[in-house]
Order: structure tokens, then sequence, then C-alpha cells
């Protein structure tokens, strides 16, 4: 499931300034791995004071964590690097959170609960919750659920920093990297050229603020008064940008995803790469990827730009759309291509559907990854250059 995200706030630092927000815990006395690095756990009550306490469900809890996952990571220091660390005061939060969390961990020496919510494709940050009272509870009494029992925090860690979890991690970093860079070169010439003081960017997924796919396009519109200008700028697939405009503004548009009903104008649209721009974009990849100018061709599915490197190796990049690319990678004298990289959708059961990458193309060997290309070349310049490497290109 897909759900909407904050996933930038671009001009301001990130929301956890404000000291209410951080508890800090000693470490412990004998040296432990992770438990003798410092740590702060995030407290999170406040987030959620808009809302009346009674339809604060785990789920809202959880998702605006997500929502926030990339401001809590640079404001706060961790003690696994892809670990979250919350803590709830509220005990009927708490009790909500305890009978949704997928995993329930007991630590023994301390007679208290943490609990595990694993990345998933908002949030590639494992979340553990924790609750801090004054009193002391007995967690265990508010669920017959199972806990899994452990003698201390330690091992808790330890149980945690996979490299599983830690690749998962790097990999939703770099991808929510790259599907806010567009809006974020988009965002800062705005910011750079008009009154706008503060901005919201929201994507999901691959992007698309509705149905999470690659979004090419742009959704935006600013609010408040010129001296205190608001943009908000959502990423939208074609398909979306359609219903975008089907509402009588922008600002419906976002109201709509949040169920909310206010209402002001402006639309922007990014299209697909132009075709005055692909000369400029293959010299330029060539450029970048070290080779030099061949062929370029406009076929029906796009320009088919090749360029040659000093090995002898080649590359084929056909570039029609954002949603629709495929690069490819050729060794001399043979006549099939030994890497590709394209976002045909026909391989679902890969994360981040559709774009995928292919170890050896239309060979029994071949295993099918996510290559987390954007599908504009100058975008994609470091993942082609280490595929390259890996081949034996360069
Ligand atoms: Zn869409
Ligand atoms: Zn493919």
């Amino acid at each position: 499931m897909h759900r909407l995200s904050l996933v930038g706030k671009l001009d301001e630092r990130p929301g956890l300034e404000d000291k209410d927000f951080l508890v800090t815990h000693e470490p412990t006395q004998e040296y432990m791995f992770y438990t003798s690095k410092p740590r702060q756990l995030i407290k999170i009550d406040g987030g959620m004071d808009a809302i009346p306490a009674d339809e604060v469900t785990a789920e809202l809890i959880d998702t605006w964590v997500c929502s926030k996952a990339f401001d809590f990571l640079k404001a706060v220091p961790s003690r696994i690097s892809f670990v979250l660390e919350l803590s709830v005061h509220k005990e009927a939060f708490w009790k909500r959170l305890v009978a949704l969390a997928p995993r329930r961990y007991w630590i023994n020496s301390q007679q208290a609960g943490v609990l595990v919510f694993d990345a998933n494709q908002d949030c590639g940050c494992l979340r553990t919750y924790r609750l801090t009272t004054g009193e002391t509870h007995d967690e265990l009494a508010f669920t017959n659920k199972p806990w899994i029992k452990l003698q201390s925090e330690e091992e808790l860690y330890k149980l945690l920093d996979t490299p599983t979890g830690k690749h998962v991690f790097e990999a939703w970093q770099d991808h929510t990297r790259k599907i806010l860079s567009m809006p974020i070169q988009f965002v800062e010439g705005r910011l750079a050229n008009t009154s706008v003081e503060k901005t919201f960017v929201f994507a999901k997924g691959n992007g698309c603020v509705v149905c999470g796919k690659n979004a090419e396009c742009y959704a935006a519109t600013t609010i408040g008064s010129p001296t205190a200008a608001v943009m908000i700028q959502m990423s939208v697939c074609s398909e979306h940008l359609a219903s975008a405009k089907e509402h009588p503004s922008t600002f419906s548009f976002l109201a709509s995803l949040f169920s909310l009903s206010w209402d002001l104008p402006a639309l922007n649209k990014l299209d697909s790469i132009p075709d005055d721009l692909i000369p400029t974009i293959h010299t330029l990849a060539a450029k970048e990827l070290g080779g030099t100018v061949g062929s370029a061709q406009k076929r029906k599915r796009g320009w088919h730009l090749r360029l040659s490197l000093p090995s002898g190796w080649h590359w084929l990049l056909r570039v029609n759309s954002m949603t629709d690319f495929a690069y490819m990678l050729y060794e001399p004298g043979i006549p099939t291509e030994r890497y590709r990289a394209d976002s045909a959708r026909d391989h679902r059961d890969v994360p981040f559907f559709p774009i995928h990458q292919h170890s050896n193309p239309d060979e029994d060997d071949d295993e099918v990854t996510p290559s987390f290309l954007y599908g504009h070349p100058l975008f994609d310049i470091k993942g082609l250059l280490s595929a390259g490497k890996r081949y034996g290109a360069y």
C-alpha cells in the first residue's frame, strides 16, 4: 500500500530543533557496542496534537513517523543508521501501537517493551517505539499477542543490525533522493526567483502522489500572502496530472488527497525530454560516461542514442519518457546486450516496479533487480558508470 508522505521540507532545518521533542538516555555503565553510543529518543506524541486523541490510530502514528523519517534521520543521532528510535508518552497510543506492531520485544533487564515496524516503500528505516512514562507499566498486559523475550537492549540492537536492513535503507535513501532531485531543482528555481519562502514537496513511492508510479510532472501551487508565501509541490504521473487538471485548482487537488476542502489556483507541468534538448543530452551523456557521441535516431519508442567507449564497448540509450526508457551496454564483437536497465512493465515482483535492471539479458541466469534509475540519462550517469565498471567496459 502506498501512502502519501511529506518527503521533504526544503527551506527549513529539520523540524526537530525543538528541544521538547528530545529525551536523552544515558548509556549503560559497562562497555557495549551499541548501547555505549549516545542516543536521543524521538518523542512523537506532539506530532499528533492536531488530531483528537481518540482518532489517533497506530497506522496514523506510524505513517506520520514514516513521512518525517528523512527529517528525523538528519536531526537525531541513532545507534544504528537505519533504525529510528521513537518514544510514546500516551498510554492509549502505546496500546494501539502494541496491537499493530509486527514485532514486539520484551527487554528483561529493563522490564520494558520495544515495538519494531519494518521498512516499507515509504520509509526505508526500521521504526522502534518505546513507552516512556513516569510510572512503571506492565506492557505485557496490554495485549495477549506474543512478545519475544530478550535479555538486554544490546541483544535487541544486534538483532536489528542486519546487512539486509542496511541495504534496504540505503536503497530507499538513494531512491528518495532521486525522486526528489528534479522537484528540488524546480523548487530551487522558484525559491530563487519568487517571493516563496517555504516549500513542501510531496511524493510517494516512485513519485506520483496518487499512484506512486514514476512522476514526470508536477502540480504546484502557492498559498499565503506575497510576503509569506508557501509553495506546495506534488509530483504526479502524466495520468494523474490529467486528474489534477480536472480539479478547479491545484490546491483543490491537494486538498482532495488529504480530504480537505480549501482552494487556490496555479498549475505547472514539466514534460519528458523535448526533442531540441536531445543533442545536448547526447553530448553531455557521452562526456559524462567517458565516450564519444555516436548515432542518434528518433524511432517509434523515442530516441536511440549511441555512444562508444575507448574500450570498444558501447552504450545504447533509448530515451522516450521517464516512464519509458532502456539503457543497454554492448561488448565489442557480441551482438546481444550484456547489461540492460529498462522500465518495461514485466517484473511486478521486483521492488520499485517498473524500473529494473537485467544482469544478463535474455539468458537463463539473468537476475532482475531494482536499478533505482530515473529514466533521464543525465540523472542516471552514476548508475550507468557503475554498471559499466562491473562489466569491464571501463
Ligand atoms: Zn499517478
Ligand atoms: Zn526489463
